[in-house]
């Protein structure tokens, strides 16, 4: 593929032997392997693609997408619906060979180059007993989860992922290395804790913490759709009642053929909560019992376990290359017409890939000021995800529309407020408010601060002043 804007090929020659990593072209062995993310729906060719190897191949990259105006796009993990991590006719930095951890005891954090997905960081960290706030699925980047915000497992003990953030290295517009922290840059810090990717290419990131496992007990248990009622309201007196060493989350939908559950129910609707306690054991079994003991479950896996073998539980259920759609609103509690809506919804699931989905977040997150990061949302006690997923270009309407006309009944209940992270490309343009709330004016002003040329535009974009 022709660069749009003609760059001389002795000009990219000149910028390849500057890089210790690859500099992929459309054809070399790798290119497609790199432009291609988790969601199948996003085609996108860059011109060029560098798979950096470390910090100056990250500085090399915007010094020549800057100098030879061409669109930068960077990808973590490459899990964003939106795909906007990778561009057409641009350079794509691809962070997925920058895989260091380094767990400081001393200091209680742990340093995470920026192309790490969440299972990297949690190896690491759980040699020492501990975790950082991370998400559900192990191979997710942590690049494009942390500046969203995140949450996971740990949120409602913890807060958002940003809210456990201490440092972050990036590259600015202008190919300089800068350090923000609370001392350090503290209005770029206070930016990248949900700002998204507007202000430069991220190169590591330190979480603060915690101690968590190596054991928790945790896991999956599913009852018949029929009992989709019960186990909503069984979510529901869980999330009022539960300490926040226990998060739930709930979810219906087809049963995947998993070998935790019996062959004649694969296919065929299911209600499953999904656990961890990430307190002590004891306390765990005990206040696990009453949930493996409800009502007649056909698949129950709950049980002491590693959390990293937690963390990995849900991976086999997201693969590359499906299609998915997305629809996501946050909610202030769990008004039971909501709940109804929610189980009337999951009956009508097109593909048996699709899940609708409600992340427990209540706790630690709501005593913050809404302002303390961009991430905001401080009032949100649960996360709507409306997942479709499914296989083949000929079902995209029927899913997408599933997932439509779901979200449009629900969101009478939506505190206004939206997950940046799982925004898809079509909301970018209209939804960003929503996600950032009253904070998005001072998302300007950094904005027009670090980057007033708009170079960083290929992400959920804030436009300078
Ligand atoms: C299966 C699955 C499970 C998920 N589970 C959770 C969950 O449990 N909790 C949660 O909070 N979210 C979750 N998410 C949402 C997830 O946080 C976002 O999709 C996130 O953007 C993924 O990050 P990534 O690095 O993998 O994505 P990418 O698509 O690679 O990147 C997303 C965007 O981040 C920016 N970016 C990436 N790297 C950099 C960098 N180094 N510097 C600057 N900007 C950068 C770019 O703008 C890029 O377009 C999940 C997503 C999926 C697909």
């Amino acid at each position: 593929m022709a660069i749009k804007k003609e760059i001389d090929q002795s000009v990219i020659d000149g910028f390849k032997a500057t890089l210790r990593g690859d500099l992929l072209t459309p054809g070399d062995p790798g290119y497609d392997d790199s432009r291609t993310i988790w969601n199948a729906m996003i085609d996108r060719k860059p011109a060029l693609i560098a798979r950096c190897l470390g910090v100056a191949d990250v500085v090399a990259c915007v010094n020549f997408a800057r100098d030879n105006e061409l669109l930068l796009s960077i990808k973590g993990g490459g899990h964003n619906i939106s795909g906007l991590a990778v561009c057409d006719d641009g350079l794509m930095i691809d962070m997925s060979l920058m895989r260091g951890v380094w767990v400081d005891h001393k200091t209680n954090t742990v340093h995470a180059q920026a192309g790490c997905l969440l299972g990297d960081v949690d190896r690491e960290t759980q040699l020492y007993g501990k975790a950082a706030v991370l998400g559900f699925v192990s191979n997710t980047g942590i690049a494009g989860l942390t500046l969203g915000g995140g949450f996971g497992y740990l949120t409602r003990r913890f807060g958002w992922t940003t809210d456990n953030l201490v440092s972050i290295e990036m590259i600015t517009a202008d190919g300089h290395i800068v350090q923000a922290s609370e001392k350090e840059n503290p209005d770029l810090f206070w930016g990248l804790r949900g700002g998204g990717g507007n202000f430069g290419v991220v190169t590591k990131f330190e979480y603060k913490l915690h101690p968590v496992g190596p054991e928790i007990v945790g896991g999956v248990i599913a009852w018949k759709g029929e009992d989709a009622a019960d186990v909503l309201e069984l979510y529901r007196t869980l999330s009022e009642q539960a300490p926040p060493e226990l998060t739930c989350v709930v979810l219906l939908r087809p049963a995947p053929p998993a070998p935790w559950l019996p062959k004649e129910i694969h296919g065929k609707p299911i209600a499953a909560l999904l656990v961890c306690y990430s307190g002590t054991i004891e306390e765990g079994e005990k206040l696990v019992a009453p949930i493996k003991a409800f009502g007649s479950p056909v698949g129950d896996i709950i049980q002491r376990r590693p959390y990293i073998a937690l963390q990995n539980l849900l991976d086999g259920t997201q693969p590359k290359g499906r299609r998915y759609y997305w629809k996501s609103e946050y909610f202030s509690g769990h008004d039971p017409l909501m709940l109804k809506k929610f189980e009337e919804h999951g009956s009508y699931i097109k593909s048996p890939h699709s899940a609708i989905i409600l992340f427990q977040l209540d706790g630690a997150l709501n005593k913050i000021p809404d302002d303390h990061s961009p991430v905001g949302n401080r009032n949100t006690k649960t996360v709507l995800n409306i997942t479709a997923s499914w296989e083949s270009p000929e079902d995209d309407q029927e899913n997408i529309e599933w997932a439509r006309s779901a979200w449009q009944d629900m969101r009478q209940f939506s505190t206004g407020g939206t997950y940046l992270n799982f925004l898809t490309e079509e909301e970018v343009g209209n939804r960003l408010q929503d996600a950032w709330g009253k904070n998005y004016d001072r998302l300007v002003e950094i904005k027009t601060k670090w980057d007033p040329e708009n170079f960083f535009r290929m992400n959920k974009n804030i436009p300078p002043r």
